[in-house]
């Protein structure tokens, strides 16, 4: 992984507009370059490209990010290999993986520590281990095949093996197997645990997990080392390499995506060799892309409960536009992969497997159980939901597909939902709003409203991180509460670095930032705007504190608590007279 200085460095000398070249036709537009997007049927150029920035955004599919972003994009890359690709332009010298290098001592290090784990697994102390692996039906071919190991009791088994030396035992700490101790020295992270080596789509061994043999107050059943120098949380997906050894070429037709190390591992013996696992973690926007590289169709084979939850959903929207088919397997309630094949063999599975619905079959059928008696209150809730989730699915078809099936089941006009959709689309497809005249490509829609001109406000450097801290709180915002959380957030008081943000966002919001970036906005009185936007932000929780100081007044007067009485009293005019001026502010900004 490159460090936070390394990829600062790439930024910086990058020339974005020389990389992006290579692949459009750049037309200079004031300060800025637009190119016909090669990410949707575009007629017209869509994409611009701030050269300084360094950043892009479509405004006709609403596409952005920065520069590793369209690398990874045009060219399918993972993150690593879009920044080893400009590192090397660029000069950058990343930390290297040649042999004898820092690296390469770490994969080798990691090599023998997996080695040493299977060997307890095979000895004596690896006996009830081995015990609880046979009960849950794992055979010694499996463990074998996966590597499957075992992390002696006691604090300092690894650490006296492998950490001899001082430098030896910094190399166990980089790469998460001991632990620094308050104080001072090492202690070996596994301990008693079942362990699963995990390993990058090569084949080396990148990290490992451990499982519990039995419940320890206080400690997790499974345990991950956390971020190192060849593991990043996220990145990396269970079993890969050996899915693509069994296909015995670099692309698969499909895999089988399943949640925990037993669920895989229990497919393959049953057959099913193209099964992967996110290993528990909500599949992220680096997973989709690296399945995409091995795969044009991926199986969905989560158990019921996880299946529908907001993050599992939103792990198959990144699947989805990442341009993945994607399948959804139900399974029976109460059963996942491992138990069904345990209980029913790999027949039951492929049942399971053949009658696997669409993606979008799958999302209408799970909101229209939450209504089925069509209550409109719910459905209304229900489709504001699906609007915001909607709006993030790239493909036209699809989004067309899911309003159409949201109809049907919940006995609405295709146009009423498509409405509820369209309330809840982001800035991407918006206009500017009365005030403001904007210089950008892209079809009508909906005005801006503070929020959205808030955004653009601190994305464009008007307004400082410290003054939105002091005057705002992220529950004042309503439509893009991960995204505000991730600002509130950011490092430092002053203007926000949006480059530094979209390392952290999910799809979508990268895509409302650089929207917000790269829109030119003209304002009669900036300042003015700004003060109106903050204003427009503050003033419902304002009201929402009258109201409650209102009801805190009139129970003081019940009660006859006369000097509390007073006290409020003071309180209600101060925050009448702020709420006055506000709503002047307001009224007046739209007047102009
Ligand atoms: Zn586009």
């Amino acid at each position: 992984m490159a460090t936070r200085e390394e990829l600062d460095l790439i930024r910086e000398r990058v020339d974005a507009v020389a990389v992006l070249s290579r692949y459009l036709a750049l037309k200079r537009s004031g300060k800025n370059y637009m190119a016909i997007c090669p990410f949707h049927p575009d007629k017209r150029p869509s994409m611009v490209l701030d050269p300084e920035k360094k950043l892009f955004h479509c405004f006709g599919c609403g596409e952005g990010g920065d520069i590793f972003k369209f690398l990874m994009k045009i060219e399918r890359l993972s993150f690593q290999e879009a920044v080893e690709r400009l590192g090397r332009e660029t000069g950058v010298e990343l930390a290297r993986r040649g042999p004898g290098s820092p690296l390469a001592r770490l994969y080798e290090l990691n090599e023998r520590v997996a080695d040493y784990f299977q060997k307890n697994l095979q000895d004596e102390p690896g006996t009830a281990a081995r015990r609880y692996l046979l009960e849950r039906g794992i055979t010694a071919e499996s463990c074998e095949r996966f590597r499957l190991g075992y992390a002696l009791p006691g604090w300092d088994s690894l650490l006296r093996r492998f950490g001899r030396t001082e430098e030896d035992q910094r190399l166990l700490s980089q790469l998460g197997l001991v632990v620094q101790a308050r104080e001072g020295g090492y202690y070996d992270r596994f301990r008693d645990r079942l362990i699963f080596p995990l390993a990058d789509p090569q084949g080396r061994v990148i990290g490992f997990a451990g499982r519990l043999l039995r419940e320890r107050e206080g400690d997790p059943k499974y345990l991950n080392i956390a971020n190192t120098p060849l593991f990043t949380k996220g990145e990396a997906l269970f079993a890969l390499h050996l899915a693509r050894q069994a296909k015995g070429s670099a692309t698969y037709a499909e895999l089988i995506l399943v949640e925990g190390y037993l669920d895989a591992i229990s497919l393959h013996q049953a057959g099913f060799t193209n099964a992967v696992a996110t290993m528990g973690t909500a599949l992220t926007e680096q997973q989709a892309q690296l399945l995409r590289r091995y795969a044009e169709r991926v199986v969905l084979a989560y158990d019921r409960d996880a299946a529908g939850e907001a993050a599992s959903l939103r792990g198959m929207r990144a699947l989805r536009n990442a341009g993945l088919e994607v399948l959804v397997a139900l399974l029976p309630s109460e059963e996942d992969p491992d138990s069904l094949i345990r209980e029913g063999g790999a027949a039951a599975f492929q049942a399971v497997r053949e009658q696997a619905l669409p993606f979008h079959k799958f999302y209408v059928a799970h909101l229209a159980a939450q209504a089925p008696d069509r209550d409109p209150l719910r459905v209304e809730r229900l489709l504001a939901e699906a609007g915001s989730f909607i709006e993030g699915i790239a493909s036209r078809p699809l989004r067309h597909e899911l309003i159409r099936g949201l109809a049907e089941a919940f006995g609405l006009a295709e146009e009423e939902v498509e409405l509820e959709v369209a309330r809840q689309r982001r800035p991407a497809q918006a206009q500017p709003g009365p005030r403001a005249r904007a210089a950008r490509p892209g079809g009508p829609a909906a005005p801006w409203g503070p929020e959205e001109h808030l955004l653009y406000f601190l994305i464009q450097g008007d307004l400082s991180l410290d003054q939105a801290r002091q005057e705002l709180e992220p529950r004042d915002f309503t439509r893009y509460p991960r995204l505000i959380e991730a600002i509130f957030a950011q490092q430092g008081d002053g203007p926000l670095r949006p480059e530094r943000l979209l390392e952290v966002l999910e799809e979508a919001d990268q895509r409302t930032v650089t929207e917000l970036a790269l829109s030119q906005v003209e304002f009669t009185d900036r300042e003015r705007a700004i003060r109106d936007a903050l204003a427009a932000l503050r003033l419902p929780r304002l009201e929402r504190e009258l109201r409650e100081l209102k009801q805190k007044l009139l129970e003081a007067e019940e009660h006859g608590e006369r000097e509390v009485a007073q006290r409020l009293l003071a309180e209600q005019r101060e925050r009448q007279g702020l709420l006055r001026s506000l709503r002047k502010g307001v009224i007046e900004g739209q007047r102009r």
